[in-house]
């Protein structure tokens, strides 16, 4: 492909762009298009289960692009891209309004599945970034408080006056808001008071080392005494083995999200999972018994 470029004056990619610029710019222009014509992008969704009762307490929405010929693309791969290249204010308005799209099929079905959404920093400076999403809302006839939020505390830091403002504006439609990936970033307990925000997400960074490090399992139990001293509900992501799940329990997280449970999946397989999860039978007795 370093071929192709050079030569004429005007080429776009020069020979001395490395790889990863050149991809850049094709995923960029790819992405334009699959935004125009649609059909490869895909919300996948992941269980977020209880503590007590370990019953599925909601779904995060993540977002994946059915590439024609690359496959399915990670949202780590082409976001940023998305983000750089001034398009994630398109691709962020299409998964809220895909997102509202299923919970509306699956309330239709019976299912009642509150589902989260991430944003990205660009998102909280759109102007109409709250509007819209109370117009998705109104559209399916959703209420608001079936949708949350999800943005993280280094991006809420980033720019935390707007940041504060959006969340008041989100909280002022009825929708909630978490704050993702908490303890990666560097926020103030004033600053966090001050966002009106429901839920925290323990980074996956700290459940990582819960096992074997001490100071791991002491930042939880900090953290999950701080969110529940402001009334915040403690969600913990990427939870992978039975042991995690015992001391995140035992530190009284109320939700727990992660592999252990289940990887993200298409909607239509997060159908059959909910509609199993409403038969199946209460099998995480030691949450139940020892701890409520
Ligand atoms: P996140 O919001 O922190 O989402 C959690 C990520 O951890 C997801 O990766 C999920 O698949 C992964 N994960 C969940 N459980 C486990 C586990 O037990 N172990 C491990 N190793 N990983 C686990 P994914 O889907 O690749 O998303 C990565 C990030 O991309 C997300 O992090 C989020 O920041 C961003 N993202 C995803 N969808 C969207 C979107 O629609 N809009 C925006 N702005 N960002 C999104
Ligand atoms: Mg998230
Ligand atoms: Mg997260
Ligand atoms: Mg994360």
């Amino acid at each position: 492909a370093a071929k192709r470029a050079g030569g004429a004056g005007f080429a776009f990619f020069e020979p001395h762009m490395n790889a990863g610029v050149r991809e850049q710019l094709e995923l960029q222009t790819e992405l334009r298009h699959a935004l125009q014509a649609g059909g490869q992008l895909e919300l996948h969704y992941q269980p977020k289960i209880g503590t007590r009762g370990g019953r599925i307490s909601g779904v995060e929405a993540l977002l994946r692009w059915r590439h024609p010929t690359r496959g399915l693309i990670p949202p780590g791969a082409f976001i940023p891209v998305a983000e750089r290249f001034g398009l994630i204010g398109p691709l962020g308005f299409w998964v809220i309004e895909e997102a509202c799209r299923q919970m509306r099929s699956w309330l239709d079905q019976g299912l009642r599945l509150r589902t989260s959404i991430n944003l990205s920093v660009h998102q909280l400076r759109q102007d109409d970034l709250v509007p819209r999403i109370q117009r998705a809302l109104q559209r399916e006839r959703l209420e608001p408080t079936l949708l949350t939020f999800e943005i993280t505390e280094s991006m809420a830091m980033e720019d935390s006056e707007s940041t504060l403002r959006v969340v008041e504006n989100l909280g002022r439609i009825g929708v909630k808001v978490s704050i993702d990936d908490f303890g990666t970033g560097y926020s103030s307990l004033s600053y966090l008071r001050q966002l009106r925000t429901t839920e925290l997400k323990i980074d996956r960074s700290f459940v990582q080392d819960l096992e074997t490090s001490a100071d791991a399992r002491a930042i939880v139990e900090a953290v999950v005494r701080l969110a529940h001293s402001l009334g915040l509900r403690v969600v913990a992501e990427g939870v992978e083995t039975q042991a995690q799940r015992e001391v995140l329990t035992q530190l009284r997280c109320d939700e727990l999200q992660g592999f252990l449970f289940a990887k993200p999946m298409p909607a239509r397989v997060m159908t059959l999972w909910a509609s199993d999860d409403e038969e199946r039978p209460q099998n995480l007795a030691f949450a139940d018994s020892a701890f409520v």
